[in-house]
């Protein structure tokens, strides 16, 4: 039988040591209380909030009209594209009443650009006619009144209530529901279990703003495909870090 190269030796020995440390990570994930998984998650929350001081709504708007308005139309869009269409939406169709009352082929020409153009023409105008019947015109606060009108689910509501009404709210896109299982903090897929297993361990004056902060993370870190753990600020918190 011929000799095995060293490097034969050292390929199952780095893939045993991976292992060990992947085990590892499951254990530790498995053993963390819920006083430690507490003190973990305000550690991250304080770094993210250094990172990131200021987190502004990307989002241009007026008032909360125009918000609700723009935050329908960033479904699967970037917030930027949203922006190139809002200044001529807005200047055309300033309130609710115009809105409601406008042609829904205007409508989708006005916002063609964006993605699913036809099925958020629709979700604004009833969304329009809905403020007007039932509202009086002004966007309504709550959660249950917020997910009654078209085009608004739980996350585009706990964006309005975060930014529009200074409320608590975590909202759960694709980057915070990637990065809070990444960091441990829910082992869960549906946004809406993430929404409570992060209300729980967190104080509800850091909701808004911790969700935001871990949305930008996502987009400039931890990114879907390759994240950056290397360059990463929380790599020391959290058990999916691979640092090379
Ligand atoms: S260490 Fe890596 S996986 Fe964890 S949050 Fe940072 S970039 Fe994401």
């Amino acid at each position: 039988m011929p000799a095995r190269t060293r490097s034969e030796f050292a390929a199952p020995a780095k893939k045993r040591k991976n292992a060990a440390s992947a085990n590892a990570k499951k254990r530790s994930q498995r053993l963390e209380t819920l006083e430690e998984k507490f003190l973990r998650a305000s550690r991250i929350s304080a770094y993210l909030a250094a990172l990131y001081s200021e987190v502004d709504c990307p989002l241009t708007h007026r008032n909360n009209f125009e918000l609700l308005v723009a935050v329908i139309l960033s479904a699967q869009c970037t917030d930027a594209a949203v922006n190139q269409v809002t200044p001529g939406l807005f200047a055309r169709y300033p309130n609710p009443i115009a809105l409601a009352k406008a042609s829904l082929t205007e409508l989708e020409t006005e916002i063609r650009s964006l993605g699913l153009f036809r099925a958020k023409a629709k979700s604004l105008k009833r969304c329009a006619e809905q403020l007007v019947e039932e509202f009086n015109c002004a966007v309504p606060s709550s959660m249950a009144q917020l997910t009654r009108l078209a085009g608004v689910g739980r996350k585009t509501a706990n964006v309005i209530r975060g930014h529009a009404f200074g409320e608590p709210a975590i909202a759960v896109d694709t980057h915070c529901r990637r990065l809070s299982r990444r960091l441990g903090l829910t082992q869960d897929q549906d946004p809406t279990k993430i929404e409570s297993d992060l209300a729980r361990i967190l104080p509800s004056a850091e909701w808004t703003n911790f969700s935001h902060r871990l949305i930008v993370h996502g987009r400039r870190v931890c990114f879907a495909r390759r994240p950056a753990c290397t360059l990463c600020a929380l790599n020391q918190l959290c058990p999916s870090a691979t640092i090379t």
